[in-house]
């Protein structure tokens, strides 16, 4: 006789348990699980709000709660675990050497590094606290600029990276963009016009909290560390932003226990809202906001398929970008409408960047291009060569910045949009959407 074993819930029980003494995993954290493609569209499981790693040979691959997991479960949907055939990525090309998380940067390193750029170019970089997380860590930002300690009301241009802790890769690129500019201001004249003309501000790290626990506890955790009112943790802060929040329960979720839980109401999370502040005090004229992984450059609108007034520019930017990018080393990083290449996603930063600001925004999704090849993990030897191909696409963002700044009249608007906002938008929620 066959035996059902998935559903034996002693046996599944004993397998969880397994597995988690080798890595503090599982019981609180969940796992990875497969659902037949055709079982998860019966059940309408796409709009569930559930977090999906990838489709691949008729089944869909799931990194699931525990609160999934007992939903699954309760309503009798077959899965398998396949947690185990992921896990040795976990180990891939680290070091020993540097500890747990390699060559990656913790947030203490991540402190200590810019720190060091701060003390070494004091011409043109400034560390600067943006905000305090709820485990009380700071969310530091370096500004790059000539005068760096003055306010020049020059173009700004932002990357920032780690909205989601997994995404460890999306730490490097943007730190490594902001040493790569200051190691060369003085021998590259094109580097030292760029910084000359422009204020680059660089957040590698939004998501500390979320980070640390990636490092010590749970490699596959992807939100903050709230402890949600029904006694689960996390809030994704991409989804957090104020533009179109909780626009539907397809692109983010209301359920805490989710992997793209909203949180109680936009800019409710710190990190989110040093992100805001930050934000709306410069003069920003272009973005990105990175992730990992899928080698996709991605405009909004996220929340809808539906384009933006301003279509035509930001999909000429991103195949611009992606031709950079391929130029390098032939890595091809697909473009397009963030909703119409990927899935619908509410209440993300760039949606909220662009329907704020009307300037161009962009979520880079870095290598590598599927789970195949690693899913959220790099050899830490590639980080160079993912920061390298990513270099002349961020300096010709930074550029078009310099060359599109905001008319005297958009200027003036944005001047008297800032001074008459209340100093929070979170109440505002649906009703900021303007421009
Ligand atoms: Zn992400």
């Amino acid at each position: 006789m066959r035996i059902p074993r998935l559903f034996l819930p002693a046996l599944w029980l004993a397998a969880l348990l397994a597995v988690a003494p080798a890595r503090a995993r599982s019981a609180e954290n969940g796992e990875i699980v497969s659902v037949a493609k055709r079982e998860f569209l019966a059940r309408g499981l796409g709009r569930k709000g559930l977090d999906l790693l990838m489709e691949k040979n008729g089944k869909i691959y799931i990194v699931a709660s525990p609160g999934d997991l007992a939903a699954l479960f309760a309503a009798r949907v077959p899965f398998s675990r396949e947690t185990d055939r992921f896990f040795p990525f976990d180990q891939t090309g680290i070091s020993p050497s540097g500890g747990l998380n390699g060559a990656y940067h913790s947030t203490l390193e991540l402190e200590t590094d810019l720190r060091v750029l701060e003390r070494d170019y004091p011409q043109l970089a400034k560390v600067v606290e943006l905000g305090e997380t709820l485990e009380k860590r700071k969310i530091y930002a370096l500004k790059i600029s000539d005068n760096v300690s003055l306010e020049e009301n020059e173009p700004a241009v932002l990357f920032v990276g780690c909205h989601h802790a997994r995404e460890w890769i999306s730490v490097e690129v943007p730190f490594l963009f902001g040493k790569y500019l200051l190691e060369n201001y003085a021998g590259s004249p094109e580097v030292q016009d760029l910084v000359n003309r422009s204020e680059v501000w660089i957040v590698p790290i939004v998501n500390p909290d979320g980070l640390e626990y990636t490092i010590h506890v749970y490699r596959y955790w992807r939100k903050n560390r709230r402890f949600n009112a029904d006694g689960s943790y996390g809030v994704d802060i991409n989804r957090n932003y104020a533009y179109q929040w909780g626009y539907d329960n397809v692109g983010s979720s209301p359920g805490p226990a989710s992997d793209i839980y909203r949180g109680t109401a936009p800019f409710s999370e710190p990190e989110a809202d040093a992100v805001r502040r930050l934000f709306l005090s410069r003069n920003f004229r272009a973005m990105i906001s990175f992730h990992s992984f899928a080698q996709d450059i991605l405009y909004p609108w996220g929340y809808v398929n539906a384009p933006t007034p301003k279509e035509a520019e930001l999909d000429a930017i991103a195949r611009t970008m992606s031709g950079l990018i391929a130029a390098v080393r032939g890595t091809v990083y697909a473009y397009g409408r963030a909703a119409g290449l990927l899935y619908t996603t509410n209440g993300d930063t760039v949606d909220w960047v662009f329907g704020v600001s009307g300037i161009p925004g962009f979520t880079i999704e870095l290598p590598p291009v599927d789970v195949e090849h690693g899913g959220f993990f790099n050899d830490e030897a590639a980080i160079d060569a993912i920061f390298r191909e990513n270099l002349p696409a961020m300096l010709y963002l930074t550029d078009y910045a310099i060359q599109h700044p905001s008319s005297p009249a958009v200027r003036a608007l944005e001047w008297a949009r800032r001074l008459l906002s209340p100093p929070r938008l979170k109440f505002f929620g649906r009703i900021d959407k303007a421009p």
